[in-house]
């Protein structure tokens, strides 16, 4: 066993289906009375339903969120806030929601309920995104980690299936980067584990039948877990390498991360071998990279960059960025592996670790 240190901090959790309906109780429970409801455009119908719930105690809707928190929508929402009094926000939705529930956070210090529908597990870190002049920053602060998360899986049974699959790759990624992380430890590990085992369970299981609750059940679970890795441990090359993507190129969120996830890990492979392990074990397979890809094929889900709308000419570019600013990693980055590895992403190539001379090597 490696020398760890542990800290959790983790908000109150209520898990089951139909707990929407506790939500006014929760408030409450936070001695607030007057609650802004957020949410994106496409779930504006949602958002009003939850502000009838909860009656004298909503103070408005702010159904505006859009995906990377743009400062300007951020802006508009703390104005809002302000301008109606609220004294906490209820963000519904997937990690965009969530996202400004969290820039409001951090501007007014406002607790947050999180009602997450998808699986991204924004609501369990207190890591914060804002995008500025087309750049995202992300940080970190203990005020923006929501105070109380409502997991009520039948609000996911309306995420599209297409969106579940990559939504539920997504999670899987921060369970796999926390398996191999520096500062990671063994409560973590656990969780990472059962995490990946829940969501290989569910995904298939709900992309055959979308209404199955106690599928859509699992996966939430299993998002909830994969969040709380994302939220006490460093995330390695995979999620660098998403942002790096996601940001400079606008791809998708979810379906980026399900295109890179199997190549990164099989660039760390060979500097991560317990973790993979692990992973594979998780996954009911010997070889995760290479299963991780199966399944995601399998679900419909995209395998290659070019599909997702990455131009082949910016491979170089995203390379270069991939190394700009070191970070702890399992496998040293290597500019020559890392644009080799993009190269294979791009065009949906099985998974290899590509060594420094270009040379590949199976896991
Ligand atoms: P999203 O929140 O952008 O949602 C995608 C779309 O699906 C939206 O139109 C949304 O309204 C819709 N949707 C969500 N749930 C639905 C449901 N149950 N039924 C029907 N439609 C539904 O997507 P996401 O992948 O959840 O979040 C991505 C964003 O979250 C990115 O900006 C990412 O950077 C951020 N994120 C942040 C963290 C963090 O810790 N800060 C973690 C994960 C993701």
């Amino acid at each position: 066993m490696n020398p760890f240190t542990f800290e959790a901090h983790i908000p109150r959790v209520v898990f089951g289906p139909s707990t929407l309906r506790r939500l006014p109780e929760e408030i409450e429970r936070l001695g607030a009375v007057r609650a802004l409801v957020l949410s994106t455009p496409e779930q504006a119908a949602l958002a009003r339903s939850v502000a009838e719930l909860l009656g004298k105690r909503s103070a408005g809707v702010f159904a505006r969120a859009v995906m990377h928190v743009p400062i300007e929508t951020a802006r508009e929402a703390r104005e809002e806030a302000r301008r109606l009094g609220a004294d906490c926000a209820v963000a519904i939705g997937g990690g965009s929601t969530t996202g400004l529930g969290k820039a409001i956070a951090l501007d007014s210090g406002l607790p947050i309920v999180a009602i997450p529908t998808t699986y991204a597990g924004s609501e369990m870190t207190p890591i914060y995104g804002l995008t500025e002049g087309g750049v995202k920053k992300t940080g970190g602060d203990p005020r923006v980690l929501p105070r109380t998360v409502i997991y009520d899986p039948e609000l996911t049974l309306t995420l599209p299936v297409g969106l579940s699959v990559t939504s539920g790759l997504n999670a899987i990624a921060h369970a796999a980067e926390g398996l191999y992380a520096h500062d990671g430890n063994p409560i973590v590990s656990l969780m990472a584990e059962e995490g990946i085992r829940l969501l290989a369970r569910a995904l298939p299981a709900l992309h055959r039948t979308p209404q199955h609750l106690q599928a859509r059940s699992d996966a939430l679970a299993g998002a909830w877990l994969c969040g709380t890795v994302l939220g006490h441990v460093s995330m390695g090359l995979h999620h660098k390498l998403c942002h790096t993507l996601g940001g400079s190129f606008d791809l998708p969120h979810a379906e980026v991360h399900t295109v890179v996830l199997p190549h990164a890990l099989a660039y760390n492979a060979p500097q991560a071998p317990e973790a993979l392990a692990r992973i594979a074990r998780a996954l009911g397979t010997d070889d995760a990279p290479a299963a991780l890809q199966a399944f995601a094929r399998g679900l419909g889900a995209p395998t290659s960059l070019r599909e997702i709308g990455m131009p082949e000419d910016g491979l170089d570019r995203a390379a270069d960025l991939a190394v700009a600013a070191p970070y702890p990693n399992p496998r040293p980055l290597d500019r020559v592996a890392l644009r080799a590895l993009l190269q294979r992403a791009w065009e949906g190539a099985s998974p290899v670790a590509v060594s420094p001379r270009g040379a590949r090597r199976h896991t």
